[in-house]
């Protein structure tokens, strides 16, 4: 058995969900004892870290105390993210947890990061003839953030189907793995009843929280852009690349070429994405300058439906009325546009009686 801060620090792993299955409390007592309320506060503490600042947080794990309640806290978040039932929220969190692994993941050794793979049904070996890490291509396109230059297979060392890592892009392959664990394992489970009793006062908050951010969402200008403009894919990818959500490179391709179209600053297409996981300033700047012309000789056009389609980027299932007429995302922002006014112009004429 491995030693309880580790434990307390992977509430993921296999061994500390037999740790707690052996020694812990039972499920009522976890959930009305005033023994466990320190687990229940920070299991909420959780999920508000996760979805403020994406990252479930750092507490001490100083004592054998510490590291038990924060075991604890793990599958109370957990519970409790199900039963706020939203998939913004569940996404939120499930990277928020998936974020603070990879920082601890840092500073392990790399047996410990090669056993966690282990776990994660990813093929990671140690080569010991050159000591480097070794990950196969298929796990590695799974997990690897490949919108950026230096995770695409082209600019990799590959050997017999096997792709060289370092540590630290093995912790960000783990972070990746974690997540998808997580998220589907959210959406696996059913809110439980006596969950939604003991924490509904929370859970209330928490849908209050997603619903202000969603209205904030949708009435935030960015920049000249009216949100709820926007066809539904790339809606979809927007609000993909806020939750945090690995989107491909297409998709973000397709995000940039499109605000760019519609005149918004390098700057403007920056806040957007300073949401993903990942978001590092310079590099994203980089791309978006590339995509836009800024820093080159062509700026690329956004893609248009056919091409998004080929790309599995258009949500077939989300096309509306619009989208039927149309054979280009722009024009359906434009279409959208003509509407609103039209509908202004005749509720003005209909109050003034003109
Ligand atoms: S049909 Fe076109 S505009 Fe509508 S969601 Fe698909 S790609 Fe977007």
């Amino acid at each position: 058995m491995m030693d309880l801060t580790i434990l307390a620090k992977y509430p993921f792993l296999n061994n500390s969900r037999e740790y707690i299955k052996k020694n812990g409390p039972s499920v009522k007592d976890l959930l009305e004892s005033l023994v466990y309320e320190r687990a229940r506060i920070i299991g909420i503490e959780r999920l508000d870290n996760a979805f403020k600042n994406r990252d479930v947080g750092e507490r001490s794990l100083a004592t054998e105390t510490d590291c038990i309640m924060e075991l604890l806290s793990y599958p109370i978040a957990r519970m409790i993210a199900v039963c706020v039932g939203d998939n913004f929220f569940k996404r939120r969190y499930a990277l928020g947890e998936a974020y603070h692994a990879y920082k601890n993941l840092i500073n392990e050794q790399t047996s410990f990061l090669i056993k966690v793979s282990k776990e994660f049904n990813l093929n990671v070996k140690y080569a010991e003839e050159n000591k480097r890490i070794k990950i196969h291509f298929k796990d590695y396109l799974r997990n690897a953030p490949t919108r950026y230059k230096e995770w695409k297979m082209i600019n990799r060392d590959m050997e017999k189907g096997y792709i060289y890592v370092s540590h630290k892009e093995l912790a960000r392959l783990l972070e990746e793995a974690l997540r998808r664990k997580i998220n589907k394992d959210l959406d696996s489970r059913e809110c439980d009843e006596t969950i939604y009793k003991v924490f509904s006062s929370e859970i209330s908050r928490f849908q209050n929280m997603v619903m202000i951010h969603r209205k904030k969402m949708r009435t935030t200008p960015i920049g000249k852009l009216s949100v709820e403009k926007l066809p539904p894919c790339i809606k979809n990818l927007l609000s993909a690349i806020q939750a945090g959500e690995n989107v491909p490179h297409m998709g973000r391709f397709a995000v940039v070429a499109f605000l760019n179209s519609l005149k918004l600053s390098v700057d403007e297409i920056m806040k957007i994405f300073s949401s993903a996981p990942d978001y590092e300033e310079d590099k994203t700047r980089y791309q978006v300058e590339h995509i836009t012309g800024s820093i080159s000789s062509t700026s690329y056009s956004p893609l248009g439906c056919e091409k998004m389609r080929t790309y599995g980027i258009c949500p077939e299932e989300q096309i509306d009325e619009i989208c039927k007429k149309i054979r280009h995302p722009l024009n359906y922002y434009y279409r959208k546009w003509r509407q609103k006014e039209k509908e202004e112009k005749t509720s003005t004429k209909e109050e003034t009686g003109l």
